[in-house]
């Protein structure tokens, strides 16, 4: 965790050119300026988050940009204040409570899951849940933080390229904060994440190209100066770096609900790695701060491979990798990744596992009906990679593993369902019995 010394709160105050006094606790008070996650060069608080990252990495590898804050953050844990949300830990982001865009995210169940962990080896299993968050992903935890960022900075319009969760959930936190929002998604996106974005009065833009979607929001940028969210430049850096602090208290949720431990590895399904790397940076601090004594090993579910490319060959620059598939796992379905997602798993001594299609549905199926978790197709291919890594002898089986389950299985229902429905419907109570005697003996006996 890269920390600054403590730096008079008064100075940075008297920055400001127009000689108004932040309030303490605002976005412009806490969070003293930026720093590349790659090569450690400083930015100032008001640099334009522009989508490029650092500008002296741009053209080798380029890199996402991290906040420093003003104030030395202490003690995550037990500084822990009383808002049944994330904002709990407030103390740790970029604006106060106070200052929160709030719908009740966080605090999502760590739900062992002995079953499961049995069929795969490593009993000692558990999942986060995020599937149970307001727009029911873990990307509330971003937009939380981005939308309460955004209004703080007098922001009118928000926006995205998301073709899913990313989408319903900052068009949910735009609508709580009276802000507009769009979202620029292309065709093939999920039926009811699209729905459900627009029930949140969000405009939905599609665009035939991807690049076409990350134009229109870098004009859209500087012609009218929208917050934008996510990335909207490629190669990929990662989304806005005020937003990602939002997932590092999965960490220490997790940590909290592990009796003050952390687990020996934390697998997630991982895109460009904003959570991947929101994460890392929250163990990190409570290992700095002395709340764990270890850290955990991290893995990357994802599905094109450019991870373990990256990892195996030591590169900083990700390579796009060659789309040999349509993945079921759509909302980590990127040919490229992200260095930030890269140094993530690099520092923590960690994995990337590309997961294909086989297996995707029944493993789905298999938590659902084991352990009563229902998870998005892309958010069981941390079991996939955890199976994988232990059959490779990487994962023992007395390790004790964390899945991060990212999303509801509502959410890509157009995808999983329909090959396990009898299609009967009974006429009488007898047809029923009658059918259950066949089909279901368990039931009639
Ligand atoms: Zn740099």
């Amino acid at each position: 965790m890269a920390s600054r010394p403590f730096r008079d709160l008064a100075d940075n105050m008297t920055a400001h050119s127009t000689g108004e006094i932040s309030r303490p606790g605002t976005v412009e008070s806490r969070v003293l300026e930026f720093a590349c996650i790659r090569c450690g060069a400083v930015y100032p608080a008001d640099v334009t988050i522009d989508s490029k990252g650092c500008s002296r990495c741009r053209d080798s590898a380029p890199a996402n940009l991290r906040p420093l804050y003003a104030v030395p953050q202490r003690d995550a844990l037990n500084g822990a204040t009383n808002p049944r949300s994330l904002w709990r830990f407030e103390h740790m982001l970029p604006c106060t409570a106070a200052d929160a865009v709030t719908l009740g995210e966080g605090l999502t169940p760590l739900l062992a899951a002995p079953r499961v962990g049995a069929f795969l080896g490593v009993p000692n299993l558990a999942i986060k849940d995020e599937g149970r968050n307001p727009t029911w992903s873990h990307k509330d935890r971003f937009s939380t933080v981005a939308v309460s960022v955004a209004r703080a900075r007098g922001a009118k319009i928000v926006a995205t390229a998301s073709s899913g969760n990313a989408g319903a959930s900052l068009a949910a936190y735009a609508a709580r904060a009276g802000l507009k929002c769009v979202v620029t998604t292309f065709a093939g996106s999920s039926g009811a994440m699209l729905a459900q974005i627009r029930k949140y009065g969000a405009t939905v833009l599609p665009l035939v190209s991807k690049m076409d979607r990350w134009s229109l929001l870098e004009q859209a940028a500087a012609r009218y100066d929208w917050f934008i969210a996510s990335p909207y430049h490629g190669p990929v850096v990662g989304s806005h770096p005020l937003g990602i602090e939002g997932y590092k208290t999965i960490a220490y949720e997790i940590v909290e609900q592990s009796d003050g431990t952390a687990p020996d590895w934390c697998v997630l399904p991982v895109c460009y790695g904003d959570a991947l790397s929101g994460v890392w940076a929250g163990f990190c601090e409570l290992y700095a701060q002395g709340s764990i004594s270890r850290l955990p090993r991290l893995v990357a579910a994802e599905v094109h491979g450019s991870l373990a490319d990256a990892l195996a060959s030591g590169a900083d620059a990700l390579s796009e990798r060659e789309m040999l598939f349509d993945s079921l796992a759509v909302s980590i379905g990127t040919p490229r990744s992200t260095f930030q997602a890269l140094k993530a798993l690099r520092d923590s001594g960690g994995h990337a596992v590309p997961v294909n299609n086989h297996a995707l549905i029944a493993m789905q199926e298999r938590l659902a009906r084991d352990e009563g978790i229902f998870a998005e197709l892309a958010s069981v291919t941390p079991l996939i990679a955890i199976s994988t890594l232990k059959d490779q002898g990487v994962i023992a089986a007395t390790d004790r593993v964390v899945a991060v389950v990212t999303a509801s299985g509502l959410k890509d229902l157009d995808r999983s369902a329909g090959s396990n429905e009898h299609g009967q419907i009974f006429q009488t109570t007898d047809d029923a019995w009658r059918w259950l005697d066949k089909n279901g003996p368990d039931l009639a006996s």
